[in-house]
């Protein structure tokens, strides 16, 4: 188990397209493990590789139902729309309203290389939405309504 550093906006790595993971190997387990690790230490509900400075498809989720991993993940369909708070482990202790699809299924591969499809509504859709993004050099505050805000203790993607 290890913690990873958090990259922060302004860091290039957050603004690089990752690179498909083509075949599953210690070395990408060992990241997997610390993506858990360094989200759940950090009270975020995912995190995507390129925060830690891996410029690799992988995210990894937990709204409070387990973890997700999501590897090489697409949208394959999104519809409706909700308006919320969002925020990100890579700029913290702020938030910002973000409009997003209330209800996606994503295609991607589990850690065993195994494809899946993850359907998610709500603050699971909009997690996927946010960390997908990262996968892309896309961050929230592109995307934000308005300006960013202080908040304490609240959770973080
Ligand atoms: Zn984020």
């Amino acid at each position: 188990m290890a913690i990873r550093r958090i990259r922060e906006l302004g860091d290039d790595c957050l603004r690089k397209v990752c690179r498909p993971v083509k075949e599953m190997n210690r070395r990408t387990k060992i990241l997997i493990e610390d993506m858990l690790d360094t989200m759940y230490l950090s009270d975020g509900v995912g995190l995507a590789a390129p925060q830690v400075g891996i410029l690799k498809q992988i995210v990894v989720i937990d709204v409070g139902d387990g973890a997700v991993i999501l590897i090489n993940p697409e949208i394959i369909e999104s519809d409706g729309e909700q308006t919320g708070s969002e925020g990100c482990l890579s700029v913290p202790g702020k938030a910002g309203n973000v409009t997003r699809p209330n209800h996606v299924i994503v295609r991607a591969l589990n850690e065993n290389m195994e494809e899946i499809e993850v359907e998610g509504t709500e603050l699971l859709a909009r997690a996927m939405c946010h960390e997908i993004d990262h996968l892309h050099g896309i961050m929230y505050t592109d995307k934000v309504e308005g300006d960013l805000y202080e908040v304490t203790n609240e959770e973080e993607e």
